[in-house]
């Protein structure tokens, strides 16, 4: 898969999307395929622009360039747009990364875990698996909830494109103070290309599973008030309280840092597929409304009848650009983040996309 190509790519950081989502992606294709890359403009749609350290793309990007050993990244501090980076070479090891924020681990483990995966051992004795620890936030806005990757994401990269590591929680990290613990212990160093998928059928839903949660100060009642609002609401769409098994947990202090409550809700199909809606607890926001809110995103992502939800979508494209053959994946309508993910795909790599819009409940095919 890897070729040396000298050429620097050039990508404009402010494209599409143009937040965070185009800097992981372009260096951890950078790191597989050792190209260089120069990204200007980054986060040129946001207020303020550049680099921000709680959103722990500093740290994506600086711990990139820990695992590709003799890599040169310039430009990654804080406040900056621009950064270029020099790939080195992926080795397989034990890597650790702080956000030192509620900044996501789950963004940290984005954009490492493609590049672990195609690590070399550095030498003939040391082990083919890679270790992560991440410390940060773990359930914060606007990245993926830790259970969506222990629900969603690891399942669908175990069934469909055959690797699952393991993910353990030490700690659960909340906003503003972080401080999250996660390990991700067993990621292979594969030694052939990922295989392509095939994600078409998406079949009945069976049973909705689901989370809820409260950490810290606040009162556990919450837990309670967002699983029963979350309940009704699903009923009222037809999903009936035979089909629904939602948790509530009261999450011990050694399990969490800080405060913090939420809920994620997921739906397991009897076509193999798991579609997820969910929502942070906020100040300001009635715990019911954040029951309602999650329940509601899953309602929607079964109403098109696609196989992956509206997150899962832009977070498999990387596999599905790197793996080898044409895969096929019926998804709801693309988001915008999908977008990007392909534009960024088919930039770096050899990969290209065929979307095909408008199929029976504006389904998308992404091939
Ligand atoms: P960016 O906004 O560019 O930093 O990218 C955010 C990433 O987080 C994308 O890959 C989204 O799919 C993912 N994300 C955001 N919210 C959720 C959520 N509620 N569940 C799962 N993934 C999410």
């Amino acid at each position: 898969m890897a070729s040396s190509v000298a050429t620097t790519t050039r990508i404009d950081g402010s494209f599409l999307e143009g937040g965070g989502q185009v800097l992981r992606n372009a260096i951890a294709y950078s790191a597989l395929l050792k190209k260089p890359i120069a990204i200007d403009k980054i986060r040129g749609n946001r207020d303020p622009p550049g680099l921000r350290p709680q959103h722990a793309t500093g740290q994506c990007l600086e711990l990139v360039s820990r695992l590709s050993k003799d890599s040169v990244l310039t430009g990654a501090q804080r406040g900056s747009s621009e950064v270029e980076f020099q790939p080195g070479t992926l080795v397989t090891g034990s890597f650790s990364a702080d956000t030192k924020t509620a900044g996501s681990t789950t963004l940290l483990l984005q954009v490492s875990l493609p590049c672990l995966l195609f690590a070399t051992r550095p030498n003939s004795d040391s082990c083919g698996d890679s270790d992560l620890k991440l410390r940060g936030g773990t359930n914060a806005t606007k990245a993926p909830p830790i259970d969506f990757v222990n629900f969603v994401l690891f399942p669908f990269l175990d069934r469909y494109f055959g690797f699952g590591p393991k993910l353990v929680i030490r700690k659960r990290g909340y906003y503003p103070k972080g401080q999250g613990e996660i390990y991700i212990e067993n990621i292979p160093a594969l030694t052939k290309p990922l295989p392509s998928i095939t994600v078409t059928d998406r079949g009945n839903v069976t049973l909705i599973r689901g989370r809820a949660y409260v950490a810290g100060t606040l009162p556990s009642r919450l837990v309670r008030v967002m699983a029963d609002a979350a309940r009704k609401q699903l009923q009222q769409a037809g999903y009936g309280q035979r089909m629904v098994d939602i948790d509530e947990e009261i999450e011990p202090p050694h399990a969490a840092a800080g405060s913090g409550s939420g809920i994620i809700l997921w739906a397991e199909t009897d076509g193999g597929c798991i579609l997820s809606g969910s929502a942070i607890g906020e100040r300001g926001v009635k715990a019911d409304e954040t029951g309602r809110a999650a329940a509601q995103e899953l309602i929607e992502n079964l109403a098109h009848g696609g196989c992956v939800d509206e997150y899962l979508q832009d977070q498999i494209i990387i596999f599905m650009a790197i793996a080898e053959g044409e895969s096929q994946v019926v998804c709801g309508p693309l988001s915008l983040h999908t977008r990007t993910a392909i534009w960024l795909a088919e930039l770096m790599t050899d990969a290209k996309f065929t979307i095909t819009e408008g199929g029976e409940n504006g389904r998308v095919t992404i091939q």
